[in-house]
């Protein structure tokens, strides 16, 4: 579902990327680890071409992510044809995004119906649906300020959802929150997991890692340090920084 390949991206002279490959199968739940500054992010907003990666590849289901090779060249894609490529792809992150002055409803279904996905009732009964499955099918009138971070954080997903994604990003999706609202957001991640969402998750909630993900990347100064079964990785880890890293989370 994903690939990436010898991923490069720096900001003027500082290169944040230093080659990423990576590889995450439909179905799969990679999660993503790594101190501050080393790229996570970076990487998450490069899959959907928020930022632009100055060498390397990254296909999603197949596409080849912002440009299109012609004649073993590369050419940079039109801002609509990007857009395209990034409907399939649900992102979720730290602080939550919601519009202030919309409903939750109002809120989710603002993208499918504007993009010309849905018609009004319909998005309408499928955010419903989704509002359901989160555990919030009480909240649809209420307002983004009227609820607790994990409501809103559940709120973010759904929204997400509501574009049939083919692909989830999320980008430390617990971490701003207080600790006993992180639960409720693991589950329903946990829940899409289950369903057989393809998901990359950049994470410190180890358990989360070890309970859900198939694949463990832990990644260091712009580069892929080590991956694997993330039950094996965090049991034993192989490299110096990841023992560092993990010993310092656990
Ligand atoms: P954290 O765990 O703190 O979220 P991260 O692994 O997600 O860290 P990134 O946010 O990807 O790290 O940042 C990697 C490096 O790139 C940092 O040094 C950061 O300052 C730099 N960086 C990120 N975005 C930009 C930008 N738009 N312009 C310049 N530098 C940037
Ligand atoms: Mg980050």
């Amino acid at each position: 579902m994903v690939r990436a390949e010898q991923v490069h991206k720096s900001f003027g002279p500082l290169e944040v990327l230093k080659g990423i490959d990576l590889e995450v199968r439909a179905g799969e739940v990679c999660c993503l680890l790594g101190p501050s500054g080393s790229g996570k992010s970076t990487f998450l907003r490069c899959i959907n071409h928020l930022e632009k990666i100055n060498a390397g590849r990254i296909w999603v289901d197949g596409e080849l992510i912002g440009y299109r090779e012609h004649g073993g060249k590369l050419h940079e894609l039109r801002e609509k044809e990007v857009a395209a490529q990034r409907r399939p792809i649900g992102m979720v992150f730290q602080r939550f995004n919601l519009f202030p002055h919309m409903t939750v409803l109002q809120n989710i279904v603002e993208a499918p119906v504007l993009v010309g996905r849905a018609r009004k009732a319909e998005a309408r009964d499928r955010a419903a649906q989704l509002l359901e499955r989160v555990g919030l099918g009480d909240k649809l009138q209420a307002y983004p300020g009227q609820l607790s971070g994990g409501q809103q954080q559940r709120v973010a997903i759904a929204r997400a959802l509501a574009m049939q994604p083919k692909l989830m990003l999320f980008d430390e999706p617990t971490s701003a929150l207080d600790p006993e609202l992180v639960g409720e957001v693991l589950d329903v991640m946990k829940d899409l997991a289950r369903d057989g969402m393809t998901m990359i998750v950049v994470t410190h909630e180890i358990g989360f890692a070890r309970e859900v993900g198939d694949s463990l990347v832990f990644m260091d100064g712009g580069v892929v340090v080590e991956q694997g079964d993330p039950r094996a990785v965090i049991a034993d880890p192989k490299h110096e920084r990841t023992k560092a890293f993990l010993a310092k989370v656990l």
